[in-house]
This record gives C-alpha cells, structure tokens and sequence, in this order.
C-alpha cells in the first residue's frame, strides 16, 4: 500500500544516510536540518495520511514507538522538553516530528517552525557519529 505520487512511499524522503531504525510499524530518521540538535521524524512504514485511517492496534503500536525515540532523544540530548508534532500539510504521508528542546533553545516557548532559521545540515563524520549515537542508544532504551 503506497501512493506513488508521495515522497515517502517512494522512498525519496527522507535522506536514507539519516536513517536510525526500524522501529517496527515505522522507520526514525534524524531530521536534515539540526538547528534544533536531535530533531528527529518517525515515518509510517505504509501511505496512510490521518491517525484515525490507522487500526486502533496500529496506533498504539505507533505511539509506542515514538514514545520511545521521544525518550532517548530526552536521555541523550538532556532535554528540558520533548516537542511531538503531526501535520502532514506538506507531505501528507503519517510522519512524527520530535523535537528535543535543549537548555539553550533560542525561543523556548515557541513551536519550532515559529523560529525563523536557515536549515542547519549535517554531513560526514558529524552525521555519521550523530546517526550511529541515537542508533545505540535506541537499542538501549527498548
Ligand atoms: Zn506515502
């Protein structure tokens, strides 16, 4: 079941070198841009665009599974908060946003797509060792 007009299905988002884990019903990557360090999204394995298209077990099972990226992001990065967010206006494909909010957040009150920024990219090493860190401490946490 996949839409072929969606950059998820078709596997052209997200970048697969941001690839954490497979987490059973979803995959987490962490997000292209890190301006908010640890900014990580977990994608519905199948096209599915709303929460109440999914059966009940599904979403439980999703929830639990962003539950636990939300907890090793909050371990890992120290967190202060964990921000959850569900929109699919741009790529409607069932995908989570979670966010750690650090100690230092520039605008701590504010939805993150309220905080006017150029995209913060990671590549290389950096991307690498960010990458094979949540994907150990992932491991960890289950
Ligand atoms: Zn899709």
């Amino acid at each position: 079941m996949s839409d072929p007009t969606c950059k998820a299905c078709q596997g052209s988002w997200p970048n697969g070198n941001h690839f954490i884990g497979d987490l059973g019903l979803s995959k987490a990557y962490l997000h292209e841009d890190q301006f908010f360090p640890g900014w990580t999204v977990v994608v519905f394995k199948r096209h599915a665009t709303e929460l109440f298209h999914l059966a009940p077990t599904e979403r439980i099972q999703l929830m639990e599974e962003v539950s636990l990226v939300a907890k090793t992001l909050a371990q890992v990065y120290e967190a202060r908060k964990i921000n959850y967010e569900l929109l699919g206006n741009q790529l409607p494909h069932i995908h989570w946003h979670v966010i750690p909010r650090l100690a230092g957040d520039p605008a701590p009150l504010e939805p993150v797509w309220r905080v006017q920024h150029g995209p913060l990219l990671r590549s290389g090493s950096e991307l690498q060792s960010t990458v094979q860190r949540l994907q150990q401490a992932i491991q960890h946490a289950r």
